[in-house]
């Protein structure tokens, strides 16, 4: 079968870690050159050793995506290198918890600045790249873009900025045959979640609870979701936000319709 991504080059940021490793890793077995960005180069270096284990082909720059200087220089490099960018895999992120009172407006910009900032930095620098190939620009959000997320206004409002971003540029670039589309994944363990927002002890239960298909998600799920929306299989579609979480998102509910369910069940049971 031909390789989806043969002859192509993606670049992902934040592809030393997480969810950015295993999209890192499954656009490079579907044949992409993949050039992976972030601050900690042992980490990129991980995730380019785990690619040239498989065969695939691989690069680590390190760089700050709110370093614009830099992340003009390595898309240059990667262009210079590989000859094109088909898809921008904006993915890098920083995030922790807070009540919003409590949030200093420098913790604030922190945030904006990785996710909201950072996601226009590499994106305008990579433009050129983008309409010489027609390409597809995937950026990582989360469902609480559109719903909120108490605990996290920094990220969420970043997050928000950066769903808009994508539909201005489907809008806006389409007339270059450039796709931009959004991945909101659900709650899935990765170093950041781990770290910095839930550990499994504590709140694992209370999330699975309120996923309606019953399990956390996996890197893999994500993985496979932004191989194909990147690909010609998904070419009419732009400006999409796709959540990936199991329905997530939408299992809170108020009533308490579980117990309703097991009623049902144990009266179901004793005829
Ligand atoms: P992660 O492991 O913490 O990944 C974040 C990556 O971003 C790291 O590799 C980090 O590398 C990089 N990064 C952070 N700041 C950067 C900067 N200034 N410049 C360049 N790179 C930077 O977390 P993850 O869970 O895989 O998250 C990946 C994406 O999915 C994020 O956009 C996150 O918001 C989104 N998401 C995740 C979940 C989940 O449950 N896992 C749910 C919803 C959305 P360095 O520190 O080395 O720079």
């Amino acid at each position: 079968m031909t390789k989806r991504y043969a002859g192509r080059t993606v670049l992902i940021t934040g592809g030393g870690t997480g969810l950015g490793r295993e999209m890192a890793i499954a656009f490079a077995q579907e044949g992409a050159h993949v050039c992976v960005i972030g601050r900690r180069a042992e980490k990129l270096d991980e995730t380019v050793a785990a690619i040239e284990a498989l065969e695939g082909k691989a690069l680590g720059l390190t760089a700050d995506v709110r370093d614009v200087a830099r992340i003009d220089e390595v898309v240059k490099e990667v262009r210079s290198r590989t000859g094109r960018i088909d898809v921008l895999v904006n993915n890098a992120a920083g995030n922790f918890v807070v009540p919003s009172e409590q949030l200093s407006p420098n913790g604030f910009k922190a945030v904006v600045d990785i996710v909201l900032l950072g996601t226009f930095n590499v994106t305008r620098a990579a433009f050129e790249a983008l309409r010489e190939s027609e390409g597809k620009i995937l950026n990582i959000i989360a469902t609480y873009a559109w719903s909120g997320e108490p605990g996290a206004v920094h990220s969420a409002s970043a997050k928000a900025g950066v769903l808009a971003m994508t539909r201005t540029l489907a809008a806006e670039w389409g007339r270059y045959g450039i796709r931009a589309n959004a991945i909101a994944p659900g709650p899935i363990h990765t170093e950041g979640t781990d770290k910095n927002l839930w550990s499994i002890a504590d709140i694992e239960e209370h999330v699975r609870a309120r996923i309606p298909l019953g399990r956390l998600g996996t890197p893999g799920d994500v993985a496979r979701a932004a191989t194909w929306i990147c690909s010609d299989d998904a070419a009419w579609i732009s400006g999409a936000a796709l959540p990936v979480d199991g329905a997530h998102w939408l299992g809170g509910g108020t009533l308490d319709f579980r117990a309703a369910y097991d009623a049902a069940a144990g009266a179901a049971q004793k005829h």
